[in-house]
């Protein structure tokens, strides 16, 4: 250890510990008339919402809920989910985000491992609580939360609901500090392979995040992504990574929120219009949904900056999207990691380049952000030059990743082997410091000897007017190992076979950006390409779904 100078504190000193209610207060303080909109349903100012906030703080005091306990969420985005992702922490209890796309057998199975004793659940969730209510192991009491004139539902041990309670609690609360190591969340991977994992994130953490995301994204880039004057629409759910963790910046900095409930792409376009929003993060399939919609034909998104992440955006998305007025920027995370890792950044040199160039580094996972340190390393552990042609795992180190899986140490002390976290990402960084992600490990598609990045392909294909939408998995092959599979949706009233897709990608092959053993000797055309619980493709599936077609000669395919 070094011998560094600490000076002891003075006597009375005050060692401010780092708790999410400091950013509550200090939105108020900029914005108290501004407004928090539900749908089209409820708008409010700041000063209301740090009311409800006590009020809930009080409810669940009352309800008998303390500090430590585990406080589930059902909830689609909503105004009473931010309140939650406040009150509950605040009083020292631990918010577990549900993650209700999960099957109900996963969610049962993620409720009893976190020790859920309180759940607040969505009344369009309860017929999906009452599947598993009997099986629930540390369950004691339940709060319903509805937009419905019906204030109550069959839930066991039922407290009552939440607009009528909050009404009758008091809006002060004198919110204690505590220790900033205390967790204040905790929700499970979407992993599709065995059960999901809980991953867990302490106040000082998730302070640290907020800071450096309203850093990054308010000050570094060429264009302000998020300023006080913008208005914030989440469209990646509040249960997965607290929606990216914009909600907190958002209310430190006394921003304008809407929130859109269940996402309907129609509503969805609709307020943004209607609430001027200028500001929201989606995964690239969603964006897609909200391209499609009936409302936004014809409209000019002109002014909506948009980070996209979860999946790797590509350039023929990105383009759609500019060509519809829509500032895309990308942004790499997981879980694992709160989630803010790396956002794209375009700097003096690369402005000075073309356009085109400038695409290329907009669409990639980005550099890593402050206090965020990034490396690759090969599979026996050792550090590989950063000169964006080695290949190899991204491993990180920050103030914000979770230092575990909850109550299991084996697989957390996979996840941390040889003091980095493992992001299971195959990535080169290069020069500049950008993270380009080249596939996840067990989708890189090992074909002839070669390996091939099915992220890669699929931004190829994609490149295909007729394509609109892309998953490109490896099915095995007796003579190659694996052969790259490519599942496509098409726009209306286009066709493409095996051997269009061939000329399309020909072209790549030559200039040798590609080899020719990345040509997919079968595709599959479909109307629908599955995704997982929180829109991403789901590779899993798909590789199920395309070897029982081709056990069943299905219609869909087309071989070369
Ligand atoms: P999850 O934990 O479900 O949020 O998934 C995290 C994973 O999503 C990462 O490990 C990456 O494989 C993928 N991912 C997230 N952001 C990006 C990005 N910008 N480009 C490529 N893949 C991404």
């Amino acid at each position: 250890m070094l011998q560094t100078r600490i000076i002891p504190p003075a006597e009375n000193a005050h060692d401010t510990p780092l708790l999410l209610k400091r950013l509550l207060l200090s939105g108020i303080r900029y914005e108290k008339t501004r407004e928090i909109v539900y749908r089209d349903l409820v708008r409010y100012s700041y000063a209301t919402f740090n009311e409800r906030v006590a009020r809930l703080a009080n409810v669940l005091s009352e309800a008998g809920v303390k500090a430590g306990d585990t406080v589930a969420v059902m909830d689609w985005d909503s105004h009473r989910y931010l309140e939650c992702m406040f009150a509950i922490p605040m009083i020292g209890a631990v918010l577990h985000t549900i993650n209700i796309r999960l099957s109900a057998e996963q969610i049962l199975y993620t409720m009893n491992h976190a020790d859920d004793k309180f759940v607040l659940v969505n009344s369009e969730f309860v017929p999906l609580y009452k599947s598993i209510e009997a099986q629930l192991t540390t369950v004691e009491k339940t709060l319903l939360l509805t937009d419905e004139a019906e204030k109550t539902a069959d839930l066991g041990n039922l407290v009552g609901e939440y607009e009528n309670l909050l009404a009758a609690a008091s809006p002060r609360y004198d919110f204690p500090d505590f220790d900033e190591n205390s967790v204040a969340t905790t929700f499970y991977t979407t992993g599709t392979t065995g059960n999901p994992k809980g991953v867990y994130f302490t106040h000082r953490q998730l302070v640290l995040h907020t800071l450096a995301e309203a850093s990054v994204l308010g000050s570094l880039d060429s264009v302000r992504l998020l300023g006080t004057n913008d208005v914030y629409m989440p469209i990646t759910p509040m249960f997965h990574v607290h929606a990216w963790g914009i909600p907190y910046a958002a209310t430190m900095l006394g921003l304008k929120q809407v929130y859109p409930g269940r996402y309907d792409p129609e509503l969805l376009v609709q307020l943004w219009q209607k609430e001027k929003v200028t500001f929201s993060h989606c995964v690239p399939t969603i964006l897609q949904m909200v391209l499609n919609a009936k409302a936004g034909q014809g409209l000019d998104f002109g002014g909506w900056k948009i980070i996209i992440g979860g999946s790797a955006l590509n350039r023929s998305l990105y383009q759609a999207a500019k060509a519809r007025g829509i500032q895309l920027t990308a942004a790499y995370g997981m879980s694992e990691t709160c989630p803010l890792i790396s956002c794209a950044h375009i700097n003096e040199e690369l402005l000075a380049g073309s356009e085109d160039e400038r695409i290329t580094y907009r669409i990639k996972a980005g550099v890593p952000v402050p206090l965020v340190e990034a490396a690759i390393m090969s599979a026996d552990g050792k550090l590989l030059p950063a000169d964006g042609e080695t290949q190899g795992e991204l491993v990180l180190r920050a103030p914000w990743l979770t230092m575990g899986y909850f109550r299991e140490p084996q697989k957390g002390a996979e996840l941390w082997e040889h003091g980095w976290l493992h992001t299971g990402d195959v990535a080169t960084l290069d020069d500049f410091g950008f993270i380009d992600i080249r596939d996840r490990i067990k989708d890189v598609i090992k074909t002839g000897g070669e390996w091939l990045s099915s992220l890669e392909l699929e931004d190829l294909i994609s490149r295909h007017p007729a394509v609109r939408e892309v998953a490109v998995v490896g099915i095995p092959d007796p003579q190659w190992g694996e052969r790259p599979f490519s599942l496509l949706v098409l726009h209306d009233g286009q066709v493409l076979d095996a051997k269009g897709l061939k000329e399309h990608l020909k072209p790549f092959v030559e200039q040798g950006h590609i080899n020719k053993w990345a040509i997919p000797s079968q595709i599959a055309v479909v109307t629908d390409i599955p995704k997982t619980s929180v829109g991403k493709l789901d590779k899993k599936r798909i590789r199920t779904d395309i070897a029982q077609w081709q056990a069943a000669g299905s219609a869909f395919l087309s071989t070369l």
